[in-house]
């Protein structure tokens, strides 16, 4: 097949990870046949320097017509200034929302050769492979009124927690489906006992899962959800949860892994294209030095294939690489080891298979 994937490799180690997995895209391209075209533009800071924008409208168009978008991270100290009228989040959020990506998947994997590296206890971390999906278009982050007020002598400030059937329909469906492709088992996060669009949600959710008898589907309060994640992170299989809880929630889950660097992220909007990033951020403090971990960056890539391209069984080969490099013993410093970023990449390339 033939693919046009954007790439903005950005700020900080962005672009060292960004090519890094570009290599590993090619290798499989090689391999088994296709074509990927790659485009590269500015996101973030550097576009800030460049254009004085951290969404230059060619970055956006390029991205909404592209099969895909791979994006390595955006700001750092140098952009800071919070007085500054511009920043390079602003970049990522707008393309967040221009690109329409209502649903974020963050898939938790822990690695047995890795175990020894979380500060969890091990056996609460065996086999633990989950996948959180966190709708990101709505709820407390972008619902109406969000305010501040003078009343009375002092300040009231309103957040609004609001849902639609509509979006919670699309983000749940998406949940099931994927259920459908691993262990058939939904658990939808809320707080039913005190929100009404957590009781909406539920109705919604329950509706939903009528059209998937062969999925088990539970509904867990916030709360309780958050401590199982430590306690029994491997009862979970797919998580679904509105914007705010699912970002708390995600983080907490990648503390299970051992390192920022080894994790993927997927941004769907249900139709075309997808926004494809590691959940770590621009690292400053190691940028340039060649030793950052590519494999958050190179497991994106391999979402891209498995969600944006159907290349389900390329998409299988980078993952199996990955965990035969790390089985094999090879870590990048965070894991502990000392490889670079391109010995870490050639290791995962020479296992493609
Ligand atoms: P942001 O605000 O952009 O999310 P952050 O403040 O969460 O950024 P990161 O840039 O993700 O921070 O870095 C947090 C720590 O993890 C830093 O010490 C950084 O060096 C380390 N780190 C992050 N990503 C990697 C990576 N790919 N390889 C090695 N270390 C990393
Ligand atoms: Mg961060």
């Amino acid at each position: 097949m033939k693919a046009n994937i954007v790439l903005l490799p950005g700020d900080g180690i962005g672009p060292e990870v960004v090519s890094a997995a570009v290599r590993v895209l090619e290798a499989i391209g090689q391999r088994f046949g296709h074509t990927f075209k790659f485009t590269e533009h500015l996101i973030g800071g550097c576009a800030i320097d460049q254009t004085g924008n951290p969404l230059p409208e060619a970055t956006l168009e390029a991205c909404r017509t592209a099969d895909a978008v791979l994006l390595g991270a955006v700001g750092g100290p140098k952009w800071d200034d919070p007085r500054a009228s511009v920043r390079p989040e602003q970049g990522l959020l707008g393309l967040r929302r221009g690109l329409g990506v209502f649903a974020n998947l963050r898939p938790v994997r822990v690695h047995p050769a890795l175990i020894e590296a979380s500060p969890l206890k091990p056996d609460r971390l065996q086999g633990v492979d989950l996948i959180v999906v966190r709708e990101l278009t709505g709820g407390l982050y972008f619902g109406q009124p969000k305010k501040r007020e003078w009343v009375n002598g002092q300040y009231h400030a309103v957040d609004t927690l609001e849902y639609s059937e509509t979006e919670i329909e699309r983000i749940v469906d998406l949940a099931f489906r994927l259920a459908c492709q691993r262990r058939k088992k939904v658990s939808s996060v809320d707080k039913a006992n005190v929100l009404e669009s957590s009781r909406l949600w539920r109705e919604v959710t329950n509706r939903v899962a009528q059209r998937y008898p062969d999925i088990l589907l539970e509904h867990v309060l916030v709360d309780t959800a958050a401590m199982r994640l430590i306690s029994a992170p491997h009862s979970f299989d797919v998580v679904v949860t509105e914007n705010m809880f699912g970002d708390i929630l995600t983080d907490e889950a990648a503390v299970l892994v051992g390192s920022m660097g080894m994790l993927p992220s997927a941004s769907l909007n249900g139709k075309h294209g997808g926004l494809y990033e590691p959940i770590h951020g621009s690292a400053p403090d190691i940028a340039g030095q060649g030793i950052a971990n590519p494999i958050g960056t190179i497991l994106s890539a391999a979402m891209l294939l498995r969600y944006s391209l159907g290349l389900e069984q390329e998409a299988r080969a980078i993952e199996r690489a990955v965990d035969r490099a790390i089985e094999e013993g090879c870590r990048t410093r965070d894991l502990g080891g000392s490889l670079s970023t391109t010995a870490m990449t050639d290791a995962v390339i020479e296992r493609l298979g």
